[in-house]
């Protein structure tokens, strides 16, 4: 069997050593680190924090050939196993590699364990090392005998599995009869750990009953157990979903403290994550894009479809916290409107396409620089609202039948829970709206998600009984701007929208805002005092050391949307039969 070893090297210096044995190597055996890890679509080189690799076979050491950045080949003489020996730099908060130190461990496979080519099929085993005295071990992967030796059923399932270890607040709750079990590293003292099991069984058992229905039973999961592994930390938010766990990381303050009355917005958002990684159990890792049928773990996969996978998994997230009863529908519109807001005020939605966008991840959205509004859409927000579109589009058919969770569940069922193609979405949208208008719809989706025009949502959201209506702008709005401020570095310029006022103006990224007509500027939105309805204004500002002075003349945006203020949603309470029952059906509200 093919078997890791992983131990603490070196705790200050925040290695692990990993030995990795190889009965039976090929004669040219080669081994590899993944460059990239599954579910975050950017090449990161893990192979740059490995070092120190050796090879012995038989008690000989071996001379390992480097074939390129994270490819090593061993020359292998006889039956012997092949032992590596190598460390790894772990010091990653991040969800997606490696950590260690005296507080804690974690780490994802596709860091730490290298890939035996040739033999990936097989089963591999792990061994965690010897632990600082009253260390825990988490993980979803599972165990074989004795305890910390662990199991996978080939090398996907290996680096499909993260591990948490120290010493961590554990609880867990049954949902549907399956075991689900949460860790969380790095709470304060005041934590109620009762609260987020209640509120996460909660979640839980509404996505299994959306996937399998009311009743499900265990065996119709796809997972024997789950773990949510939890990293609080002072700043930071973000998940990765696994196969049968997940890791998040968030803000300290965000977790429920004990005698809260009510879920705070930090722990709302925080609910949210935790209903998004769980959907990704069956969306994403079960129902996935054809291309990421089997991975390839040396360079990028590319896929159209992270509109779907990311952006109907962010429409549920929401959706499963309201019904649930975890939120209520005035507070799930707020998230709505937030969502639509933002991409509203993102130029480069008439750039790129969803498709597009899902394509170039690789190089836009996972690679954000002051340029990326302008450059590209997120397939998560964008992606939630096509998904909200084609919801109401589909609710508001003859008889009201129809929904995207119907799409959804057909979807599942009709691919067993597995690879899938743009045109499976199309097929299922087609059967739930029915034959007259699944047609039109069809075409109306592929428009949304290939096109770069806006989507019809205050329409179809006016037809559900729900109100949409714009903020008055703020001046960074109306001036096309995206602002830091603090009374340290004052107000920092992060983004010049395209098309904008500030644009044409000629202000950048990285400029500081020292004042505008002649005044000295503390908050942006303190100039709005003496520029009511201005149509000019004289700005001076710091760049590379110099002081500029600049003319803005408004309105000057080519993109009047973008020029407005955010979008607010309310129930309308004046709303007909037809948009109340539509409404009802939507938000049971
Ligand atoms: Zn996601």
């Amino acid at each position: 069997m093919i078997s890791y070893r992983i131990d603490v090297a070196d705790i200050h210096a925040h290695l692990f050593r990993i030995t990795l044995t190889v009965p039976r190597p090929a004669a040219e055996q080669r081994l590899s680190l993944p460059v990239w890890i599954p579910g975050s679509y950017l090449v990161r080189e893990f192979a740059r924090h490995l070092s120190s690799l050796t090879a012995h076979q038989s008690g000989r050491e071996l001379t390992l050939q480097q074939l390129d950045k994270a490819t090593w080949l061993a020359r292998c003489g006889g039956r012997g196993a092949l032992v590596l020996s190598y460390l790894v730099y772990a010091f990653d908060t991040s969800v997606r590699t490696a950590y260690l130190d005296a507080g804690r461990g974690f780490f994802n496979g596709t860091s730490v364990f290298l890939r035996v080519h040739g033999r990936e099929d097989e089963t591999h085993a792990l061994t965690i090392g010897t632990l600082p005295a009253d260390w825990e071990v988490a993980t979803a992967m599972p165990a074989g005998t004795p305890r910390r030796s662990l199991r996978a059923a080939d090398y996907d399932a290996l680096v499909d599995h993260p591990v948490e270890l120290g010493r961590f607040w554990r609880g867990r709750f049954s949902a549907s009869g399956v075991l689900h079990e949460f860790v969380v590293a790095g709470a304060l003292p005041g934590f109620d750990g009762e609260r987020l099991l209640a509120d996460a069984k909660r979640i839980c058992e509404t996505e299994i009953a959306f996937w399998h229905g009311p009743g499900a039973r265990s065996s119709e999961l796809p997972f024997r157990r789950y773990v949510f592994m939890l990293n609080a930390v002072e700043d930071g938010y973000g998940g990765l979903e696994h196969r049968a766990s997940t890791a998040l990381i968030a803000a300290r303050r965000d977790l429920p403290g004990v005698g809260a009355a009510e879920r705070s917005d930090g722990y709302v958002k925080l609910l949210g994550l935790i209903s998004h990684e769980y959907f990704h159990s069956w969306n994403v890792k079960r129902l996935r894009p054809a291309e990421f049928a089997s991975l390839d773990y040396t360079q990028e996969n590319y896929t159209e479809l992270l509109w779907f996978f990311e952006g109907f998994t962010s429409y549920y997230d929401d959706l499963v916290l309201l019904r649930a009863g975890l939120i209520d529908a005035a507070r799930y519109l707020r998230l709505v409107a937030r969502t639509a807001s933002g991409v509203l005020a993102t130029p480069g939605r008439k750039v790129q396409s969803l498709a597009q966008a899902s394509f170039d991840a690789w190089v836009k959205y996972y690679r954000g620089d002051e340029n990326t509004p302008n450059a590209t859409i997120s397939y998560y927000t964008k992606g939630a609202l096509v998904a909200l579109a084609l919801d109401l589009s589909l609710r508001g058919g003859p008889g009201g039948k129809a929904s995207l969770d119907l799409v959804m569940r057909r979807l599942w069922q009709a691919s067993g829970g597995g690879p899938i193609g743009q045109g499976d979405v199309v097929a299922a949208v087609k059967a739930a709206a029915g034959a007259r208008r699944g047609a039109a719809l069809a075409a109306e989706l592929l428009a949304w998600v290939h096109g770069t025009d806006d989507l019809p949502l205050p329409a179809l959201l006016k037809r559900a009984g729900v109100k949409w209506q714009r903020q008055p702008a703020t001046l960074a709005e109306r001036w096309g701007l995206r602002v830091s401020e603090s009374a340290l570095t004052g107000v920092k310029v992060t983004a010049v929208l395209r098309g904008g006022a500030a644009e044409r103006a000629g202000l950048a990224a990285g400029d500081e805002l020292l004042a505008v007509q002649g005044w000295r500027l503390r908050r942006l939105e303190d100039a709005a005092a003496q520029l009511p309805k201005a149509s000019a204004a004289q700005l001076l500002v710091s760049r590379d050391q110099r002081v500029l002075t600049l003319a803005l003349a408004e309105p000057v945006s080519r993109d009047r949307d973008a020029a407005q203020g955010t979008v607010q949603l309310a129930v309308d309470e004046s709303a007909g039969a037809a948009a109340r029952a539509l409404r009802k059906a939507w938000l049971n509200s």
